[in-house]
């Protein structure tokens, strides 16, 4: 069965590159270019394995998402990743509090590069380092 990611972000650009790769790469990918968007996915039940998720964004801000996300209790066993803006040590903080699995920061990480990033954040979380 292939991996089901959630990818939300409100750069389309980088929503299509990132669609495209983790395609290609054998992943069965849903996006949203907003947070009500990929919330209104989860709502309606819709289960992925993995979230990736900008921060950035109108509205609801990505971390703002999450916090709903753990409120409501949905996807409980997905691994939960953020696209991090370099130099936000607020936003990691933020992050940390709501148990994100991982973050990729955007400004050094090539979205080619992302998918590598999300297999690493995943492969750790299965296997944590005792
Ligand atoms: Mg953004």
């Amino acid at each position: 069965m292939p991996k089901k990611i959630l990818i939300v972000d409100d750069d389309k650009f980088l929503l299509d590159m990132y669609t495209l790769k983790f395609s290609k790469a054998g992943y069965d990918v849903k996006t949203s270019d907003s947070t009500e968007g990929g919330l209104a996915l989860l709502r309606g039940g819709y289960v992925p394995d993995i979230m990736l998720s900008d921060i950035v964004m109108p509205g609801l801000d990505g971390l703002e998402l999450v916090a709903a996300i753990r409120k409501e209790s949905l996807i409980p066993g997905a691994v939960i990743i953020m696209l991090t803006n370099q130099g936000g040590s607020d936003d990691v903080a933020r992050a940390k509090k709501l148990s994100v699995d991982g973050y990729i920061v955007k400004a050094t990480t090539i979205p080619s590069e992302v998918l590598t990033e999300v297999e690493k954040i995943c492969a750790s979380k299965a296997h944590p380092a005792s």
